[in-house]
């Protein structure tokens, strides 16, 4: 017995489908609830997610703020499912899909890649053709208001955690701004820390995880994960000077 990485269910077929590569089809009645897909392969930062080759970088899946499942380098049957903005499957955690509602043979499985993904590592013009069609998928379709009412919490698990933190999220007050200078100059790490983690609303936010999944740039991450001193004191200097504006709006819905 060969053990894959990825496993699709019995009840399904992956198939090439034009336009769209591969997708999976049903060959039997699904029934509502029913695993349909559990991806596995190699978990990787986003540094590098970058560095993978684009055929596997295209069979993955986000499941934390700064970490994703790569498929194999060999094409899986699970590794299939694609995107709809009006899906009949989602996520049941971080790495399986369940059928949100019985499907008939013949049907196409899909689930909304906004349930999944928090970045702009696999955003395309949407051809799904649904009533729902967003005509454009975004690493930020998660924050849409239209999403979180209509899937409820049935968001990947570290979506659900930044919905909770957004709600959570505010301005540092000036004492809390004078406290984080206060400690900055002994420790910048400790005091960026405790100040990104009432901007976000992340209580328990490590520093590494709070930058990744923020709005700087890719350059400007690394650069604050590695303790670069400008890149520090630049960061300080906004979450000081410049606490309502929109630095604060770009880092506090995490
Ligand atoms: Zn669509």
């Amino acid at each position: 017995m060969t053990l894959q990485f990825n496993r699709l269910t019995p009840l399904a077929l992956a198939e090439p489908m034009g336009d769209v590569g591969w997708g999976s089809r049903a060959i039997a009645p699904i029934a509502q609830g029913t695993v349909v897909a559990t991806f596995g392969g190699d978990p990787c930062d986003r540094r590098e997610f970058d560095a993978m080759p684009a055929t596997r970088r295209e069979r993955s899946i986000q499941v934390d703020d700064n970490l994703f499942i790569v498929g194999p380098p060999e094409r899986e049957p699970g590794d299939a499912v694609n995107h709809s903005c009006e899906p009949n499957c989602g996520p049941r955690n971080a790495t399986q899909i369940i059928a949100w509602r019985d499907i008939a043979v013949g049907e196409v499985l899909t689930f909304d890649y906004g349930t999944t993904d928090g970045s702009d590592y696999d955003q395309f013009p949407c051809g799904c053709n649904t009533t729902m069609c967003r005509g454009q998928t975004s690493g930020d379709d998660w924050r849409r208001i239209d999403l979180q009412q209509r899937y409820g919490f049935r968001f990947s698990p570290y979506l659900l955690r930044r919905i909770t933190c957004a709600s959570r999220a505010r301005q540092l007050t000036k004492k809390e701004r004078v406290d984080m200078l206060a400690i900055y100059d002994r420790d910048p790490i400790e005091a960026l820390t405790t100040a990104l983690r009432i901007v976000t609303g992340r209580i328990h936010g490590q520093f590494r995880d709070m930058i990744h999944a923020s709005y700087f740039s890719l350059g400007v991450k690394h650069a604050l994960c590695d303790g670069d001193d400008a890149a520090c004191d630049e960061l300080v200097s906004s979450l000081n000077e410049f606490a309502g504006d929109p630095f604060i709006e770009a880092v506090s819905p995490l």
